[in-house]
């Protein structure tokens, strides 16, 4: 059980020891609620959305459709307002990745689902399958076409909290010729873990998480403060991959969804392993979505660079899919400090999350 006392601690990131979390329970940390977030669109089919069915001829020209073109279930577009664009484009477009280069990449849209407004949780297990087959597929092809390209991120945003502009669920891939900042960060910090433990620090923390019981104890008098139990953090667990709350979470109801065996590679992933991440996330998405109601999260594909300095990291790195749920707005602190603040335990919010019951 937690403990019902209110929390203050900063907790380090294990995996990037240079990003900490303050963690602060205590009810005067929680005025930054967002507005409660507007009521999400569900309809099923929206005449003027560009993505909606019939409307093909509105977006950028088609990339890829499956099954087929005509009564496609998940379609991908050229983005109209691509962050990176083709070579030699000069139109100052400026680069979030905190990384500044010279703009050229490729970035798409990939429409979920033909149902415009349709959540993760609400699509079925076999069409979620075939999403992240699909983002695998085209990745692939990006890297396969151009050598030059270090990095492709796949991710999500899904309501206006998220940054999402076009409420059709959708997702975007990013095709980059540099590793972003927080990726480049993971993945040598993991790299130097392997050095020094000979392990993936990925497969530990899961191994703790299933197995371990941890001990927090007081600085001064040495006393036992607390006691993590076992699978404190598993907050939903497949037979291939499990559903975690980190230890240091950056948003209230982060997750990471990660396979239980080792593997660097989403592109390396087998049609059976998606299948059973699909089951994972489906069913994780569905607990978020009971506990906070009509989640808006981003949710980012972190698999391993294709950069050369990275060429030594198969056994280091892990994939794994950070879902980051946007419950609450963040505050000048944290904008001016980059210490992010959590509200909630993260063991307190991933008991939450497995309480619901999924049967009913
Ligand atoms: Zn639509
Ligand atoms: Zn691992
Ligand atoms: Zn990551």
């Amino acid at each position: 059980m937690t403990n019902p006392d209110s929390i203050r601690e900063i907790r380090i990131n294990p995996i990037v020891p240079t990003e900490s979390v303050l963690v602060a329970t205590a009810r005067n940390m929680r005025p930054r609620k967002s507005e409660d977030p507007a009521p999400r669109d569900t309809r099923k089919h929206v005449e003027t959305c560009p993505f909606c069915k019939g409307n093909e001829d509105k977006t950028p020209p088609t990339i890829m459709t499956y099954p087929d073109e005509s009564d496609w279930e998940i379609r991908i577009v050229e983005n109209l307002y691509p962050v990176l664009g083709d070579d030699n484009r000069d139109d100052g477009l400026i680069f979030g990745l905190q990384q500044a280069i010279d703009g050229y990449g490729r970035h798409e849209v990939i429409i979920d689902h033909h149902q415009h407004g349709i959540a993760i949780h609400e699509m079925e297990q076999s069409h979620l399958k075939n999403l992240f087959s699909i983002y695998q597929e085209r990745i692939k092809q990006l890297y396969q076409a151009d050598d030059r390209l270090k990095f492709i991120l796949a991710f999500k945003n899904f309501g206006p909290a998220a940054g999402a502009s076009i409420p059709h669920t959708h997702s975007q891939i990013i095709a980059m010729p540099v590793v972003p900042e927080n990726l480049y960060n993971e993945v040598q910090c993991s790299r130097e873990y392997f050095k020094k433990q000979h392990r993936c620090i990925f497969c530990s923390l899961i191994d703790e998480a299933l197995t371990y019981e941890a001990t927090i104890y007081d600085r001064e008098s040495g006393e036992v403060r607390r006691k993590i139990s076992v699978g404190q953090y598993v907050v939903e667990r497949g037979e291939r991959f499990i559903a975690i709350k980190p230890f240091a979470s950056r948003f209230e109801w982060e997750i990471h969804i990660l396979p239980l065996s080792h593997q660097a590679d989403f592109l390396k992933t087998s049609e059976e392993d998606l299948d059973d991440l699909a089951r994972v996330l489906k069913r994780t998405m569905t607990r978020l979505d009971t506990v906070i109601g009509g989640a808006q999260y981003n949710y980012f594909l972190h698999s391993i660079p294709r950069a050369d300095e990275f060429s030594d990291c198969e056994s280091s790195f892990h994939w794994h899919l950070e879902i980051c749920p946007r419950t609450s707005i963040p505050t000048g602190f944290e904008l001016g400090s980059g210490l992010f603040v959590n509200t909630i335990s993260p063991e307190d919010a991933a008991e939450q999350l497995r309480a619901v019951n999924l049967e009913q």
